[in-house]
């Protein structure tokens, strides 16, 4: 079983889908791994600590050739993946919906695709989740870029010069990302609050110890919602979501916006009209900027001015802290490819119930049920 590591060739991506432990321990389950030379640079892992881990680091062709299973953090581009073994799985968050060209091409190629995005929400894959992982830190970095960028200070200072008073955040969405929002902002010593549509989160904000602002009038998402995740919201409770926020939003000094929906546009959660009833020099920050975002006039990778208010958000949040990162997501993969590795065929054997929620081509076809509808 030979397991290949390529560098990850997209604009900005600095993570890395192995790490010298992580390579031990495939090295442990029998593979031999192979890192393409360099890859580990943006993460600060250098081809000799691969090499310490028992790595063979080479260049791409070299790495790919023969390779049973490609790990990447993006999808890879297929036209580099010649070389690598017949039905090879290719490994990786494929972006299914907004890369299908790069579906069909693994398909043509006879890969076997295996999307982690679409990992079940069931106890037993919590470690395997990407989603979770990279959020999780997604949520810190949004908190803590937003606190840079503020003028002020988070936590309330009694100083000989006077008061300082503790700034307020606010959290729109309250999954992993949001979650740790909260937390990030309560230990840096902000007043917070926060909303969601899934009723479940009410317990989860007041067990941080932040507020809850929640849609009373007209009916949310009862309890956890399908799988943890959200739906599109009715137009009256968008209608009387709208009316909420725009109660609340002046008076804060930070909004963090997480909200998703699978599958979707993210929805539109802030107006221009409410960013301008911000005090000047109020911070937002939209986690949700790479999937059409959260807020009216955010854009990725910029600082954007409006009505004295500065607006950002990064296409790649998580690349933004590529060790850990990297380090979460090579857990993930090696959980899953570990969880399933049968000793006797030397290499992963899928159950159906994981197998056909992350397989996304196999036999030259697509066969994801979420790609065929
Ligand atoms: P997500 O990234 O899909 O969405 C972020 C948040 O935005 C969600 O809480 C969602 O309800 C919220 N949202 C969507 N539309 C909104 C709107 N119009 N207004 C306000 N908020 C809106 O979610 P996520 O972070 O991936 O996780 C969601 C849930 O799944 C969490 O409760 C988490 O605990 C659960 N989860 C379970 C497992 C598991 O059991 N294996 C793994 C990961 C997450």
């Amino acid at each position: 079983m030979r397991l290949a590591v390529p560098a990850e060739r997209e604009n900005g991506e600095s993570r890395i889908a192995a790490t010298p432990e992580t390579v031990r321990k495939y090295i442990a389950l029998g593979a031999k791994v192979a890192v393409e030379t360099g890859a580990g640079l943006g993460a600060s892992i250098s081809d000799e600590d691969f090499r310490a881990a028992g790595a063979e680091v080479a260049p791409l062709p070299e790495v790919v050739r023969g390779a049973q299973i490609v790990l990447g953090v993006q999808a890879p581009d297929p036209a580099l993946l010649a070389g690598a073994a017949d039905g090879a799985w290719i490994v990786a968050m494929l972006d299914p919906f907004a890369r299908r060209e790069r579906v069909d091409a693994y398909a043509a190629a006879g890969f076997e695709a295996l999307a982690m995005e679409f990992m079940p929400r069931i106890t037993r894959a919590q470690s395997m989740d990407v989603l979770s992982s990279q959020s999780n830190l997604s949520g810190y970095k949004a908190v803590i870029e937003a606190a840079n960028l503020y003028g002020r200070a988070f936590p309330l200072m009694m100083t000989a010069a006077g008061t300082v008073s503790a700034a307020r955040v606010f959290v729109m969405g309250v999954g992993v990302a949001g979650l740790q929002a909260i937390a990030t902002a309560r230990r840096l010593g902000a007043q917070v609050s926060a909303t969601d549509v899934r009723s479940a989160t009410k317990e989860q904000i007041l067990s941080l110890g932040a507020k809850p602002v929640f849609v009373e009038s007209v009916a949310g998402i009862e309890g956890e919602g399908s799988g943890g995740y959200a739906t599109e919201m009715s137009p009256e409770y968008q209608q009387a979501q709208a009316e909420l926020v725009s109660a609340h939003i002046a008076k804060q000094d930070i909004v963090i916006t997480t909200a998703l929906i699978p599958g979707r546009a993210a929805p539109r959660l802030v107006s221009d009209a409410q960013v301008a009833s911000m005090k000047p020099g109020s911070v937002i920050f939209d986690l949700a900027v790479a999937q059409g975002g959260n807020v009216e006039g955010a854009l990725a990778d910029q600082v954007v001015e409006r009505h004295g208010v500065k607006i950002m958000g990064f296409a790649n949040t998580p690349a933004r802290l590529p060790a850990d990162a990297s380090a979460l997501y090579a857990r993930n993969l090696y959980n899953f490819l570990s969880a399933f590795w049968d000793k006797e065929a030397g290499k992963p054997v899928l159950d159906t119930e994981i197998g056909d929620a992350v397989r996304l081509t196999q036999g030259g076809k697509v066969v994801s049920e979420r790609l065929l509808i």
